[in-house]
């Protein structure tokens, strides 16, 4: 709930309302997961709330550090057995999380690993939250910044990821900036016009990978339904309303979407639009044919872009020796899970 849905609830039950003040910071600021732990609410009122209500657990079932740069990866299990992933990365500026807002994906692109396992169902705003806390929790730190980009399309769990970020900005709550959150969709063009229209200025990047429909369509189905024009007047709308700068992922996959004529090709397409371009290596999936760029075609295709006056940056990979990319630890785990039911 969010706080004003929680003050009323709590009037409606005749209770006075500054609990509803304590309970929402027990619940979003300490991040208890159990209405037992709230120590200085009656064991009456403890009782009423667990007798009417239910906290979403979200429990660590395994943590990966990586060797290489600290990275930590997480799978969380769920209350209902489910699991998802989330990453922490650490920058000059404070902790990052990477949240997952489904169980599985309904998108089907065809280099990521989320939609792999399957869709299983949306997350609520208070399991996309849980990660956080449980993350804080164990590392014993504060994460300021977040990026709804795990497992799922946030624009896919629309209603849920909006009363998530209602949630997380609350000043009672963890407080955190909407500056400082990042949603990323495969663009779900009529999404994009509601969020626009929310007045919450979070930064919008879209997962874009191609310069043409004939490439786009090749590796994200979602493009036959809104092709690369619609979504980009989209993208325009919205940082026009927003005042945001929108950025743009693109992940480079050797012979894909990689060579020099895709660098003009999308920079005659972003001309004029105050964007930033992302570059990614693709990330190495299993059961994927991914080939990464060679350095020297990720050099190229970043010199072509600057060179044509559209801003961008070559992302470092971080933590590729834990599977950190979306999808690949619950898609191994239900693997293992499988496996051993078989057994
Ligand atoms: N559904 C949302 C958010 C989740 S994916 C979206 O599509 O934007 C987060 C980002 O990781 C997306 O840009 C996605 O295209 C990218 N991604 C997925 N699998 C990848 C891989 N194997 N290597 C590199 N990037 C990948």
């Amino acid at each position: 709930m969010t706080f004003d849905e929680l003050e009323k609830e709590i009037l409606g039950l005749n209770i006075p309302k500054f609990r509803a003040k304590q309970i929402y910071s027990w619940l979003h600021q300490k991040g208890v997961m159990s209405f037992d732990e709230m120590t200085n609410l009656s064991k009456e009122l403890r009782n009423k709330l667990n007798e009417k209500y239910f906290i979403p657990s979200v429990d660590i079932e395994e943590k990966y550090v990586s060797s290489i740069d600290s990275t930590i990866k997480y799978l969380f299990r769920l209350y209902d057995g489910e699991y998802v992933e989330a990453v922490i990365m650490k920058y000059k500026y404070g902790y990052t999380i990477c949240i997952s807002s489904q169980v599985g994906c309904k998108m089907g692109c065809k280099f990521c690993a989320s939609t792999l396992a399957g869709f299983k169902r949306n997350l609520l705003a208070g399991e996309m939250e849980g990660q956080i806390h449980k993350a804080q929790q164990d590392l014993n730190i504060r994460i300021s910044h977040i990026v709804l980009m795990g497992i799922g399309e946030p624009l896919d769990n629309y209603d849920n990821v909006v009363r998530f970020l209602r949630t997380v900005n609350n000043e009672n709550g963890l407080h955190i900036s909407l500056r400082d959150i990042t949603l990323s969709t495969c663009g779900i063009v009529p999404k994009i016009y509601d969020l626009m229209n929310e007045g919450l200025p979070i930064t919008l990047t879209l997962s874009l990978h191609a310069p043409n429909d004939e490439i786009r369509s090749k590796t994200m189905p979602v493009n036959d339904k809104w092709n690369i024009d619609e979504v980009l007047t989209a993208c325009k709308a919205y940082a026009q309303k927003t005042g945001r700068r929108v950025s743009f992922e693109y992940t480079l996959i050797s012979g894909v979407n990689d060579s020099k004529e895709c660098a003009v090709e999308l920079a005659s397409k972003l001309k004029g639009f105050l964007c930033h371009v992302n570059l990614i290596p693709v990330n190495d999936v299993k059961e994927r044919q991914n080939v990464q760029s060679s350095s020297k075609s990720i050099k190229t295709f970043y010199n072509t872009l600057c060179s044509l006056g559209i801003n961008a940056t070559i992302r470092r990979t971080l933590g590729s020796d834990i599977n950190a990319s979306c999808g690949q630890l619950r898609r191994r785990k239900n693997e293992v899970d499988k496996n051993e039911n078989c057994c």
